[in-house]
């Protein structure tokens, strides 16, 4: 393997069909000549990741990294199959979703999301309209003033999940290499939102594609050394602009 390459779902690489496809070819070609390792790095639960595949033509990768890096699966994969224990434990060791719960208590603009996007280690709602950054400001405020450490990530202007400070999508990545061992000659990453600005921490490869929010392209603009390319195209075609214009592709 010389390129281990990992990418978000919804946005990075959803939103064109036929550009998707096509992607999906080649990244299916460069596995099989074994030049590269593929993760799937989402918000996703497991089981929405396995149902992409079958319904969105997604295409197959060696590793899943889920719930915004707090999940990681090793195939082969299922549904109802159990995430990686010993990052589990990891994060379990550092978070009480009942103590994260504070942070949010009797919140103006906070509103839940559905128990199947909530975790032991992930507390998720949804905090948008005119006074959403307030609202995110007093979260950041609460955290700051509580016992333990979190990462408190805000994508879309609406999506905030309340994580471990040591989860998310880059340290999940770094995680990944060293349980696998793996020593690529190049780590390549693409996204769009917010929820992917930590896989741009690294010293990574970033692929940025042209669609992607304002806060992720706001984020990389003040990561100088890193490279960082932003796509002319959005989505699938994006990526594949940007597999190529690092080398990832042929
Ligand atoms: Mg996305």
């Amino acid at each position: 393997m010389q390129t281990l390459f990992v990418s978000d779902i919804d946005n990075t690489l959803t939103g064109d069909e036929k550009a998707l496809q096509e992607l999906g070819t080649l990244l299916k070609t460069q596995r099989e000549s074994q030049e590269m390792l593929f993760i799937l790095c989402t918000g996703r639960s497991l089981s929405a990741v396995l149902e992409g595949c079958q319904t969105e033509g997604l295409p197959e990768a060696d590793v899943l990294i889920c719930h915004v890096g707090t999940e990681i699966y090793l195939p082969p994969f299922h549904v109802g199959m159990q995430p990686l224990v010993g990052w589990q434990n990891w994060l379990r060791s550092q978070f009480s979703y009942r103590l994260a719960e504070y942070l949010v208590e009797d919140l103006e603009g906070w509103i839940p999301q559905p128990s199947s996007n909530q975790t032991e280690i992930k507390l998720s709602g949804y905090v948008e309209g005119p006074s959403a950054e307030a609202t995110v400001a007093e979260i950041h405020r609460r955290a700051k003033e509580a016992t333990e450490d979190y990462l408190i990530v805000w994508s879309h202007q609406k999506y905030l999940d309340i994580l471990p400070a040591e989860a998310g999508k880059g340290k999940a990545i770094q995680y990944v290499k060293q349980h696998l061992g793996l020593t690529p000659t190049q780590v390549i990453v693409a996204g769009d939102s917010g929820n992917d600005n930590s896989m741009f921490e690294h010293g990574f490869q970033g692929i940025v594609v042209a669609n992607a929010q304002p806060e992720l392209k706001e984020w990389v603009a003040q990561l100088v050394d890193q490279p960082i390319y932003i796509t002319q195209q959005p989505a699938a075609a994006g990526v594949q602009e940007g597999l190529r214009y690092f080398g990832g592709l042929p």
